[in-house]
């Protein structure tokens, strides 16, 4: 054994923490048990704080170039900002260039990563709107490579399938096992009320919320549905934002459909007031932020299970990138990787009530899961040694310096938090907290190695 912790309280099986040791050898987890021996290994004392599994961001956006503009962070500054939140494998996009193929956007996307991350890491690949429609042979390239996610877009020039192509890209989906994610937003109605707003002379970032309406989202999540139950294609929603979406994913999911989806914490806590303040380019994300009522569906939808998983979205612009330009002009995305757990820990566990392991499921067990990561997202025998220390005492302030990473800022500058990581451990490696290291290059290539069928993916 080569590191012991002890007196810990750990979330391991329904992660609800309970005194446990944990043993750790060669980057993996040994022993679970009471007074393990100690067999000269390194004694780690957790001092009574909880043990928790490293989390799983299963979308962010490091190091994103689009039309034009590169986030300000890249792999390893975004992932320094991960572990500062317990997250210890992210699952990121590679995005072909104009005659680019799947497979070799993937394997470039994954070099370059693979030099500099110092998280775990895995990659989902997105379809592009145009392209050779028989991809069965890509996919299956894809998945022998290691990805089983691939995105498509219903909106965004370029991007955007229609829906001759979705249909092409979910068979070959379904024929070939491989998950499609969907960004869900009807392009018509988001150009419909782009028009409408721009012939009034409405195109400050102001109006960002009315550009996008609730409607855009939830008639492409129901079109898509209908898609999925025509070809037998398995769908994951990324960045759900409206309660009657999540309800459509939830009920779908209810009645054994092999479907399920995502939320993001601003979708929860924050509400499209936000444009009508001093700083709109503070909350510039893609789909907006919602009315109140549609956020409190939406909150209500994942008290009802109707969600699996959250995630950050997290796209490391600076406020800089944007302030002062129009809708469509400024980049969109927010930094988000870092204050992803320590949020929903906050807002849904010490506030809200949630027992702690209904929250690890939506950031650990149930992405891993749904993504195919079996070493990943548990703290149990054989699983890697991703292990967060984490102080629920701990209250804190989060600010744009501190909390912001690189890019500066973040949408809950002044917030008050509770509880704190204040350890990680990679593969059983100290990577944060007092005398750890980050280390570019550190973190490694996991690859998703799915099963059918997300809808079998926990009762949350
Ligand atoms: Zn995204």
């Amino acid at each position: 054994m080569d590191l012991l912790f002890v007196r810990g309280l750990v979330a391991a099986e329904d992660g609800e923490p309970a005194p446990l040791e944990v043993g750790v050898a060669g980057g993996r987890i040994v022993a679970l048990g009471h007074e393990l021996p100690r067999d000269g290994a390194a004694v780690v004392d957790c001092g009574g704080l909880w043990l928790l599994p490293g989390l799983i961001d299963v979308h962010t956006h490091l190091d994103l170039s689009a039309n034009g503009a590169r986030t300000r962070d890249g792999f390893t500054a975004g992932s320094v900002a991960a572990l500062a939140g317990g997250v210890t494998t992210v699952l990121d996009f590679a995005a072909p260039e104009p005659g680019q193929g799947l497979v070799e956007a993937t394997r470039h996307r994954r070099e370059a990563m693979a030099a500099a991350m110092a998280v775990d890491f895995g990659l989902h690949t997105v379809v592009p709107g145009q392209g050779p429609d028989d991809l069965s042979g890509a996919f299956a390239d894809l998945l022998r490579l290691g990805v089983g996610s691939v995105k498509v877009f219903t909106t965004y020039p370029g991007l955007a399938s229609d829906d001759r192509r979705l249909l092409a890209i979910l068979r070959a989906a379904a024929a070939t096992g491989m998950l499609v994610e969907v960004h869900a937003e009807t392009d018509a109605l988001v150009q419909d009320a782009t028009g409408a707003l721009a012939a009034a002379g409405r195109t400050s970032l102001a109006w960002h919320a009315h550009a996008r309406p609730p409607a855009a989202e939830v008639e492409a999540v129901g079109r898509l549905l209908a898609f999925a139950a025509v070809t037998g294609a398995e769908l994951y929603f990324v960045h759900l934002s409206t309660g009657a979406a999540a309800r459509l994913v939830g009920d779908a999911r209810r009645r054994g459909r092999a479907v399920t989806g995502e939320t993001c914490p601003h979708y929860l806590f924050l509400d499209a007031g936000r444009y009508q303040g001093p700083e709109p380019e503070r909350y510039l994300m893609t789909p907006p932020l919602r009315p109140p009522a549609v956020q409190q569906a939406l909150r209500r939808e994942l008290e009802r299970g109707s969600l699996s998983v959250a995630a950050s979205d997290h796209c490391g612009y600076s406020l800089d990138q944007r302030r002062g330009l129009p809708l469509g002009q400024a980049p969109p995305g927010i930094p988000g990787v870092g204050m992803l757990f320590p949020l929903l820990y906050t807002e849904l566990v010490a506030r809200g009530g949630w027992p702690l392991g209904r929250l690890l499921a939506l950031l650990a067990g149930n992405p891993a899961r749904v993504f195919g990561l079996p070493g990943k997202g548990r703290v149990a025998v054989g699983a890697d040694a991703d292990l967060v220390l984490f102080d629920p005492g701990a209250r804190w302030t989060a600010g744009d310096a501190g909390s912001g990473g690189v890019p500066g800022y973040t949408p809950y500058a002044g917030w008050e938090m509770r509880g704190r990581v204040a350890a990680v451990w990679l593969r059983g490696r100290p990577v944060y907290g007092p005398g750890a290291e980050a280390v570019p290059g550190q973190g490694r290539w996991v690859p998703q190695r799915r099963r059918k069928g997300v809808g079998g993916c926990g009762t949350w």
